[in-house]
């Protein structure tokens, strides 16, 4: 079993109210290979630019990571500029360069095609799309992507959305994709798009948590209530890395109600992790241990099961 995933690898400069980092390692795909590998092997399919150095693949190596196809090319690594208002729930985008991914035409190594579950990170959509044909036999797939793509590739995406079992978008994305105001109607809306449609359309919510929507059912969950969070950069990402990753060591291919709820958690656990520290720096010495801790706290913290219930007719 393996997870490949292709995405943005970045070099991320971003300004929060605790902080800056000029240049940090940073990237959608990174965010949810080092999520991911806590539960099986990934690799990562993507170009980085000259200035992408050891250190950097280190991070990934570490955490057991296959970089054998990321492909080092002259120019510069895809580059993004972000700052935070003060309470993380607003975020501006000061800088986009995607440098090395403009002229990107994947082709994936054999092992990489025969991963038997894939994840189409934020990237452009035909990127995305030409990974996806390469990858025909995955068990499950999934997809993000942002706003920038709905502007500027909209039909692009909405093709790449019909070849994947599960949608992740942030909120207001799924209403801007869809021209729906509510973000259940907006889900329903893209799960009716088929066939061929996702079956699985998970709303992220930031600070107030994700929820999963499905033909027949929903689940919600909070985010791990935190009281320091210091740059929520890649925190979907690495929702994304968790909630995969979980899929992909726990077999099925989306499509048990209880394996999704339960992916939801890990992801919600990773994610939080995420956001205590800027960048990687928190998830690249995360232990097993401390993942399975917060998950069992999450699940504490939702419990409502175990009181009397009383109520009149
Ligand atoms: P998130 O905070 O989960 O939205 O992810 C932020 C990460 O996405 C950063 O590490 C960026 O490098 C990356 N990113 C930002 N804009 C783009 C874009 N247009 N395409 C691909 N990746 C991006």
């Amino acid at each position: 079993m393996a997870v490949t995933v292709v995405g943005s690898i970045a070099f991320d400069a971003v300004k929060t109210p605790f902080g800056e980092r000029e240049k940090m390692l940073g990237g959608a795909a990174v965010h949810f290979a080092l999520a991911a590998s806590f539960f099986d092997e990934v690799r990562v399919v993507g170009p980085v630019g000259d200035d992408f150095g050891e250190a950097e693949f280190e991070v990934l190596r570490t955490r057991g990571i296959d970089v054998s196809d990321i492909e080092r090319v002259p120019g510069e690594t895809f580059f993004w500029a972000g700052e935070y208002g003060w309470d993380l729930n607003t975020r501006e985008t000061l800088d986009t360069r995607l440098g090395v991914f403009e002229t990107f035409e994947p082709k994936l190594s054999q092992a990489a095609r025969d991963s038997d579950v894939l994840f189409l990170a934020n990237i452009q959509p035909d990127i995305q799309r030409a990974v996806r044909e390469q990858c025909t036999g995955a068990r499950f797939a999934a997809l993000d992507s942002m706003n920038l793509w709905i502007d500027i590739a909209r039909d692009s995406l909405v093709s790449a959305i019909g070849a994947v079992d599960c949608l992740v978008l942030n909120d207001a994305e799924l209403k801007q994709l869809t021209n729906m105001p509510n973000t259940v109607k907006a889900a329903r809306e893209i799960l009716s798009w088929g066939p061929p449609a996702p079956n699985a359309v998970i709303a992220k919510q930031g600070e107030y948590g994700a929820t999963l929507i499905t033909a027949g059912d929903y689940f919600s969950l909070p985010a791990f209530p935190l009281e320091d969070v210091v740059d929520p950069t890649g925190a979907g990402d690495t929702f994304a890395g968790g909630f995969v990753g979980y899929i992909a060591a726990n077999g099925g291919n989306g499509g048990d109600e209880q394996v999704l709820r339960r992916a939801m958690a890990y992801g919600t656990a990773l994610a939080s992790f995420n956001v205590e520290e800027f960048g990687t720096e928190r998830v690249a010495r995360l232990t097993g241990d401390e993942v399975a801790a917060r998950v069992q706290e999450l699940e504490r913290v939702t419990n409502f099961t175990d009181a009397p219930v009383t109520l009149r007719s």
